[in-house]
């Protein structure tokens, strides 16, 4: 019988995952190996549109197209109406934080671990609209203080932005928590889900957030280049999309438009069909496991490796927070994390650098250097494992 470590088949999980045959792969927080399927859904639709054309490939499609809704629905808890598909998180986050209204004054309550491309956002709008930005300090174990943030509140507060899983680490923000302090305040509350999609059980209901982030190619397992946003239908019509475009509006009279009714106003027109089928795929093989399941074996994967990590002499694990997923930082004494990441790179072990600048903030209270990034993701072996811990070892 194949062990199925929280019912996960993992022999037939490595089987679905060309990469495996390749690389020890820790670079899920970068991009995740992709598993046949949603290889193939994204060929075949290519193959289409070289036999009969793009726009009669996607007409073909149609069905298919509009599927996707629905399993990011199933992936989030929420309805279908209230999606937008994107190129990326980037782009998903900054629609989402330029559709409101900023005015001189304007408050954003956000958090230490706050990534850099979210945090160059609230500067440029400090800096074009005169708005204030406030990080809620970190408690002991590193997360976001949520009783710091509740005392941080006042009239001026226009939204809480923070990041659910942040670049650098295994640190998992309570999000929930923050959600019921949002709510219980009327204020927005924006989640930057890109790190937690595919390897945390995500309810936009139980996370209590309205607006929420994420990317198809990192834990989802999905395509470079896909990305989507989820904006609660109770805000759909106080916020003001940044793009009206004539996918996402109507052109009704010379001097008048009209938004689509859904979340859809935050598209626009051109998709990569290809692209977007492969995130279907990705969605619904991670439906397929079952989130619960997925973010165990994530979780205890990764705590293992942070105890053998921890083993190595020279190591110091650098992650924070009570509730910790799957990717681990860390540096090894006397070698530069650029330097432990190539020569892992030269033996088919592929992990990356967390740089200081993409986690300010935080990096700057911690006084990190660059972090070698092991990100593990439920296909990952024990035999991996031991490979890397081993070439950790050797150096
Ligand atoms: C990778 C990342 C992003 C950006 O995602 P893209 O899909 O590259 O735009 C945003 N937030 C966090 C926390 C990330 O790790």
């Amino acid at each position: 019988m194949t062990p199925k470590p929280n019912g996960i088949d993992l022999q037939r999980l490595r089987a679905d995952t060309p990469g495996c045959a390749e690389v020890a792969h820790f670079n899920n927080a970068g991009a995740a190996l992709m598993p046949r399927p949603v290889v193939e859904a994204q060929i075949a639709h290519l193959r289409r549109e070289a036999e009969i054309g793009g726009y009669e490939a996607k007409a073909e499609a149609a069905a298919r197209i509009e599927a996707v809704y629905g399993s990011i629905g199933r992936l989030l808890n929420c309805g279908t109406d209230e999606i937008a598909l994107v190129e990326n998180a980037t782009v998903a986050w900054d629609l989402a934080f330029h559709a409101f209204d900023w005015q001189p004054g304007d408050k954003v309550l956000t958090a230490e671990a706050e990534y850099a491309s979210n945090y160059l956002a609230y500067l440029h709008a400090r800096q074009r609209y005169g708005i204030e930005i406030a990080a809620v300090p970190s408690d002991a174990s590193g997360q976001i203080d949520v009783a710091a943030l509740a005392r941080m509140l006042d009239a001026r507060v226009k939204l809480i932005a923070i990041t659910h899983v942040p670049t650098n680490g295994g640190l998992v923000n309570p999000a929930a928590e923050v959600g019921k302090v949002a709510k219980a305040n009327g204020i927005p509350f924006l989640l930057d889900a890109c790190q937690s999609a595919g390897q945390i059980d995500l309810d936009v209901e139980a996370l209590g957030c309205d607006l929420l982030s994420a990317t198809g190619r990192k834990y989802l397992r999905g395509p470079r280049g896909t990305g989507f946003l989820y904006v609660r239908r109770s805000l759909l019509e106080q916020l003001d999309p940044p793009f009206p475009d004539l996918h996402s509006a109507r052109w009704v009279a010379p001097d008048r438009y009209v938004w689509r009714e859904d979340a859809r106003r935050f598209e626009n027109w051109e998709f990569n069909h290809a692209g977007l089928l492969g995130l279907g795929a990705a969605v619904d093989y991670a439906l397929a496991l079952g989130l619960p399941a997925i973010e165990d074996r994530v979780a205890e994967l990764a705590s293992d490796l942070r105890s053998r990590l921890a083993a190595v002499p020279g190591i110091d694990v650098m992650d924070l927070g009570e509730n910790r997923c799957g990717l681990c930082t860390f540096t090894l004494a006397g070698h530069a994390a650029s330097e432990v990441a190539q020569k892992l790179r030269a033996q088919a072990i592929n992990v990356s650098v967390s740089d200081p600048n993409g986690t300010l903030l935080d990096a700057t209270r911690r006084g990190l250097p660059d972090l070698v990034r092991a990100s593990v993701h439920y296909y990952n072996s024990a035999d991996e494992m031991d490979r890397l811990i081993g070439a950790l070892e050797t150096l």
